[in-house]
């Protein structure tokens, strides 16, 4: 019996949840990181999810955590997102740690103290366009490995205890020849520019930082980061990260359900147009939950005959679809709701719902996507069965 069907298991999520629903409020009004949601999920065992028995975790499928994104992502999105960004990038630390006893150790250590796992892929030079670098691994004479990465965009970054770097193989090396390195806190310092004020995903404390690195050349991944991207981060951070969409989308339709039938009960006389409404919410919901649904299920059926490209046409577009139907569906909630979900306080209240949706097509803009798949889908073929 693995750990998703022991009897603890829904009391585990329960407590996260709670904590989540009670501090989702305190931690977007204040912009602050939700430490006790951070806490809750190391107490829980709940940070290490992914790592695979060997190396002391439960080795959960990708699925069961979606399913812990969407969850706590109803609660408290700003966790959410925090939550799959951490497992996405651990996702990349178990696929590729090959034979590498550093990075083997790392995943023990990622299972046994909860590490929570962060990412520095952009960096200000070079903006949205992950795929390349300016700043560079540089081998010192003593053996030791610097690394200066400016102007990062890093999520929750004073709370990780991991970092994987995205950088340039050498000096000499082209923009695209990049290599990830992981390094832990004690191992780089963080200097912050002047703290952004964002109006959403404000839990997440995503800022900018001048990164400087110093470790062992061993804490950098064999393989290019462009394996990294295509075998593991993207399909993962697309699948979890759509868990985090669908649970905003579900928590502000399940609050515009919960305003009907506050009105009704009050006595209210039938409103058929809100009804309408609230169904089509439930139409858009159902087809983001087949979307993502599909998705999984082609992330499992990794021998499938889809081929590398319709995979990652079918992970961006499903980053693409999630980003509109999570504003569509906030949208049709406020409309619902109307000044009741306008207005704060109140139960029904959705700024922080609409908000909060309106990061998916900013992280990673969703035109850099279509743009870079817009060659691609004239050849990839429509007509496919099911
Ligand atoms: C909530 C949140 C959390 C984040 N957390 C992290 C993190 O932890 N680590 C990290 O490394 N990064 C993080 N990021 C940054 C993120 O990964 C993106 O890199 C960043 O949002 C893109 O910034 P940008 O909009 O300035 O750049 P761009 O993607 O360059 O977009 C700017 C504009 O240029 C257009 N554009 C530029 N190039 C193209 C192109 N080739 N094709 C089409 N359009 C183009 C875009 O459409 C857009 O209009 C986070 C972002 C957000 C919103």
């Amino acid at each position: 019996m693995n750990d998703a069907e022991s009897p603890s298991w829904s009391d585990r999520l329960d407590a996260m949840a709670a904590v989540a629903a009670q501090h989702a409020d305190a931690v977007d009004s204040e912009g602050r990181l939700p430490t006790e949601v951070l806490e809750t999920l190391r107490a829980q065992g709940l940070m290490g999810l992914l790592v695979p028995e060997r190396f002391g975790g439960p080795g959960l499928p990708l699925r069961t955590v979606v399913n812990v994104c969407r969850r706590l992502s109803e609660h408290c999105a700003a966790s959410g997102l925090i939550y799959a960004m951490h497992q996405s990038q651990s996702a990349v630390a178990i696929a590729h740690a090959q034979d590498s006893a550093w990075h083997q150790r790392l995943l023990t250590r990622m299972a046994a103290e909860q590490l929570l796992v962060a990412s520095a892929t952009t960096e200000g030079a070079t903006g949205g366009a992950i795929r390349s670098s300016v700043c560079f691994l540089d081998l010192q004479p003593d053996g030791r490995l610097n690394l200066r990465k400016n102007g990062a965009v890093i999520s929750y970054a004073p709370a990780a205890d991991v970092i994987l770097v995205s950088a340039r193989r050498a000096e000499d090396a082209a923009a695209s020849e990049q290599r990830l390195v992981a390094v832990l806190a004690e191992q780089y310092t963080l200097h912050p520019h002047a703290p952004w004020n964002p109006i959403g995903m404000r839990g997440a404390r995503t800022d900018r930082y001048d990164l400087q690195v110093c470790c062992a050349p061993e804490q950098v991944y064999a393989e290019p980061f462009s394996v990294h991207m295509s075998q593991t981060m993207l399909p993962t951070s697309h699948l979890l990260l759509g868990g985090v969409w669908l649970g905003i989308a579900v928590s502000a339709l399940g609050r515009a359900r919960a305003f009907l039938r506050h009105r009704n009960r009050g006595g209210a006389p039938l409103n058929p147009i809100a009804n309408l409404r609230l169904a089509e919410g439930e139409a858009l919901v159902q087809q983001f939950r087949g979307m993502l649904a599909a998705c999984m299920a082609l992330y499992e059926d990794a021998d499938g005959p889809e081929t590398a490209t319709e995979r990652m046409v079918s992970y961006n577009t499903l980053k693409v679809g999630a980003s509109e139907l999570v504003v569509r569906v906030t949208d049709i909630a406020l409309r619902i709701c109307g000044i009741q979900g306008y207005m704060e306080p109140g139960e029904f209240y959705l700024s922080r719902h609409i908000r909060d949706a309106h990061a998916a097509a900013v992280m990673v803009n969703d035109d850099r996507i279509l743009g870079s798949l817009s060659s691609v889908v004239l050849g990839v073929p429509l007509r496919r069965d099911l």
